[in-house]
């Protein structure tokens, strides 16, 4: 799966001409999920640019989910308003939301929950900042996040759930892990994943990686055994780049 994160950019005009572009530069892609993360304003245009554009297996995502499905909960956005929009898929979890937004595990578990509930994919977002890593902390951080977004978890939920590992010292910088960095907390995340649920909810799990994917380094990141994907945000807003992205070169 390459994903789009388009975090606070595009109005809806912009996103329709995104999409335009898009769709004719990845007629050809196989063997690859495609996903858009637009703001919350433009999944219903982008999703129906998509339909326009025949491409309905390309995944629409919200950016962030509440965990209601309604009440006084002035600002949030539900799990069935984003179906309703047209999205299939909620990114919870991301590092901003964490960093600016306090969002904790323990939220980011209710999050991701009541997305599957209500009939959404997820995409966890994981990772550590570069005081942990520095600090010989990464690996318990990750486990952390990782166990405790999970929690509650039915066997069933995991065929709908994605992790997207991405270091906080990679998004935006235009630092990338290394692929051997990358290799490494993937083959981690799949380790604690069979030690709670064992090899085969392990084995299949998807996880992306996550910071400062480029057209240069896509390739040799998608080679990793264990990294099945990437989710994508400077290099997504634009369809060229992003197009190549999701063309990225099979090992
Ligand atoms: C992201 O926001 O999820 C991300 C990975 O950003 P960037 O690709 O810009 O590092």
């Amino acid at each position: 799966m390459i994903a789009a994160n388009w975090k606070m950019y595009k109005t809806i005009p912009e996103a329709v001409a995104y999409v335009g572009r898009f769709v004719p530069m990845v007629r050809n892609a196989a063997d690859v999920d495609i996903l858009i993360a637009p703001p919350f304003t433009a999944i219903s245009s982008v999703a129906a640019a998509l339909k326009k554009g025949g491409r309905t297996d390309i995944f629409v995502a919200a950016q962030d989910v509440f965990y209601e499905e309604k009440g006084a909960f002035t600002g949030e956005v539900s799990p069935s308003m984003i179906r309703d929009a047209g999205g299939g898929f909620a990114i919870v979890g991301h590092s901003e939301r964490r960093q600016y937004f306090h969002e904790t595990d323990s939220l980011v578990n209710k999050k991701a929950k009541a997305a599957l509930k209500g009939g959404l994919g997820v995409i966890i977002c994981v990772g550590e900042t570069i005081e942990e890593r520095n600090t010989g902390r990464t690996f318990d951080v990750v486990k952390r996040q990782v166990s405790e977004a999970l929690v509650e978890f039915q066997e069933a939920d995991f065929k709908n759930t994605v992790f997207a590992y991405e270091p906080i010292w990679a998004i935006g910088t235009g630092v990338t892990a290394t692929p051997e960095q990358a290799e490494e907390a993937h083959l981690f995340i799949r380790s604690v994943m069979k030690e709670i649920y064992g090899g085969d909810i392990a084995g299949d799990m998807r996880i992306l990686y996550g910071g400062s994917v480029k057209p240069d380094n896509v390739d040799e990141i998608m080679a990793c055994p264990d990294v099945d994907g990437a989710l994508v945000g400077g290099a997504s807003l634009d369809p060229e780049s992003f197009s190549r992205l999701v063309m990225f070169k099979k090992g």
